[in-house]
């Protein structure tokens, strides 16, 4: 990479590295040029002596003091800690790097820091370590996201493919792409220069080959990116039906406590209520909407608009039925708003709940609100929130639903970040434009620009040519002392 070290910063940066919040321990981190000194200014050895950390084996750690010394020489003890030091480049920043292991208390981590700023360090913008990482040379910007996607990861999928990220896996796929465009660019190049030596005969066939391959890799990145969204983020599921039927209960049952209150009166619930739940591997954004249905009650029409919009902005619809009850004129309508969002692709479960209670609805009838209109009905599932049947079915079939067990059984590669993905879409409608200037038996010239393009954007996964305001962006959104 063009980056490497000639963007080396010349001031120490610092800040606290682990949570903000009363813990065992706290580690203050302290990257740059001058953090050996500052380490040494603050760091007294279990006799009490000074010592220069500049001078220890590297990536040794230290038991001794952190004091503060007066105007008038004297020291006075802060705090017994651990401190270690890691020289250029063998650190997470590359640069010489100290860390202050103390005990974890709030105002102590932040007495200790304010030291270590009045000894010449600067305060460090949020993600500014893994920035010095990645402008150090020591990875690329792929990899320094999946660090703070790691960071912020819910569950094990997320985890799993920020790790995988990290590891370099989606930067060594992206690699690979690139090598293939930057190959028939090569050689458009020199057939052009040098058609003694290259001939052009017949390469347009041979090109058309290989951008077909590209762009079969690349569709099957993007196709698995939303999944990978999906997984990741969680699925945004709206828990819909009429009043009554236990949308309420089963976002309780979910959460594994009285989260919503449920009552036996119609139209209780009459606001959405969130929550974020695992079932069966997968996070679930779960909003309980009021029941929708035309009425006049002031908050309920804010109600059924907030479901509304549940419905709108789920990837999963989670659509209760009381079977001890008949249908009504409202299942039918929920009935149909939930077609139009499985038109749109979304899915959808319907809960046949209280199979404790006799049951009066067959499962004919509610096929039939969706058969009638045309539509497939959705899977069907029975459950009882009073005895908690069905509940494992439910999780098994979301889970089945997203396929997480396949993706993580393939260990496939996800791009699952979004800045990422719209790289891929861009790169894709190159290798597309390159295609049709074949199809239209354009000359070569023409597509070199297109592969130069899509070798471009897809270098921008990787950090190369990415304008410094895009990384400014980037890091900013790190925790502070990532
Ligand atoms: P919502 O209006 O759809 O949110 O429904 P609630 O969750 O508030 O439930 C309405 C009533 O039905 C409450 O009294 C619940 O205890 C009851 N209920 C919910 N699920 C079941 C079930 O599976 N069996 C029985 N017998 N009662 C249930």
């Amino acid at each position: 990479m063009a980056l490497i070290y000639d963007h080396l910063q010349n001031d120490t940066i610092a800040a606290i590295a682990t949570a903000m919040s009363e813990a065992g321990i706290g580690i203050i981190r302290i990257s740059g040029p001058d953090a050996a000194a500052i380490g040494s200014a603050l760091y007294r050895t279990p006799k009490r002596n000074r010592t220069q950390i500049a001078q220890w084996r590297p990536g040794t750690i230290r038991f001794g003091y952190i004091v503060e010394t007066d105007e008038k020489g004297n020291e006075s003890l802060i705090d017994e800690v651990m401190l270690s030091w890691m020289k250029s480049p063998h650190s997470y920043t590359t640069e010489d790097t100290v860390e202050i292991n103390t005990h974890g208390g709030m105002f102590l981590m932040n007495r200790i820091l304010e030291l270590v700023l009045k000894c010449g360090a600067r305060m460090a913008e949020p993600g500014e370590f893994t920035k010095r990482a990645f402008l150090g040379g020591r990875i690329d910007l792929a990899r320094a996201e999946a660090v703070m996607d790691l960071i912020s990861s819910g569950n094990e999928f997320a985890r799993k493919t920020s790790a995988a990220q990290l590891e370099g896996a989606v930067s060594a796929r992206i690699k690979e792409l690139r090598e293939k465009i930057l190959y028939e660019i090569a050689f458009i190049e020199s057939a052009l220069d040098d058609p003694e030596n290259y001939s052009l005969d017949g390469y347009p066939d041979r090109l058309m080959e290989t951008c077909r391959g590209l762009e079969k890799e690349m569709r099957s990145l993007l196709s698995h990116a939303e999944e990978g969204r999906i997984l990741k983020e969680g699925i945004r599921t709206a828990i819909v039906g009429r009043p009554n039927v236990g949308k309420s209960s089963l976002l309780n049952h979910l959460a594994g406590e009285e989260r919503a209150i449920v009552t036996e009166i119609e139209g209780t619930t009459r606001d959405t209520l969130s929550e974020t739940v695992r079932v069966g591997g997968v996070l679930l954004h779960l909003t309980d909407t009021a029941g929708i249905r035309q009425t006049e009650d002031k908050v309920e029409q804010i109600g059924v608009h907030r479901a509304q919009q549940a419905l709108d902005s789920a990837d999963l619809i989670l659509f209760v039925i009381d079977s001890s009850r008949a249908l009504s004129m409202e299942d039918e309508e929920i009935a149909e708003r939930i077609i139009g969002k499985m038109q749109e692709g979304k899915k959808c479960i319907l809960l046949m709940n209280k199979t404790d209670l006799t049951c009066l609805v067959q499962e004919e009838a509610v096929r039939d609100l969706f058969t009638s209109k045309g539509a497939d009905c959705p899977a069907i599932l029975y459950s009882s929130l009073q005895t908690g049947e069905g509940m494992e079915e439910l999780g098994e079939y979301v889970s089945g639903l997203f396929h997480t067990g396949e993706i993580a059984e393939k260990n496939e590669i996800f791009i699952s970040n979004l800045r990422h993905k719209n790289a891929v879409k861009e790169a894709l409608e190159s290798i597309c434009l390159v295609e049709d200037s074949i199809e239209n038996g354009m000359s070569e010239d023409f597509f070199s620009i297109d592969l130069m393009n899509a070798y471009r954007v897809l270098g921008t996964i990787l950090g190369e040519a990415v304008e410094d305001d895009l990384v400014e962006e980037i890091f900013s959104k790190f925790c502070l002392g990532k």
